[in-house]
């Protein structure tokens, strides 16, 4: 259930991947449903062969990046910025 009033990718982009790790886990099919209560809306999400293939690489760009010296990129400053899920970490200093 997201509380935001914009369906965004990101969002079942992390239904997904819990979707995939369910998989990992031994569920057989699982699949998830985004509701979003202010827009008044739902929808179905499925993890496709596309899906299975892809997370895998992800992950494993995720760890090169955490076994870099400096992990995060340059903060970039722009108005998004303000939206983003990641805006308190890369702004937490200033
Ligand atoms: S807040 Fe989001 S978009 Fe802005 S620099 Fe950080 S990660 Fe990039």
């Amino acid at each position: 259930m997201k509380k935001s009033n914009k369906m965004a990718d990101s969002n079942i982009a992390q239904v997904k991947y819990y979707l995939w790790l369910l998989e990992q886990h031994g569920v057989e099919n699982p699949t998830g449903i985004l509701e979003y209560p202010k827009l008044r809306q739902t929808q179905p999400v499925d993890l496709t062969a596309e899906d299975r293939a892809r997370i895998p690489l992800e992950l494993e760009a995720m760890k090169v990046l955490l076994a870099d010296d400096v992990p995060c990129p340059p903060v970039i400053d722009k108005p998004f910025c303000k939206q983003c899920a990641y805006y308190e970490f890369c702004y937490v200093a200033e």
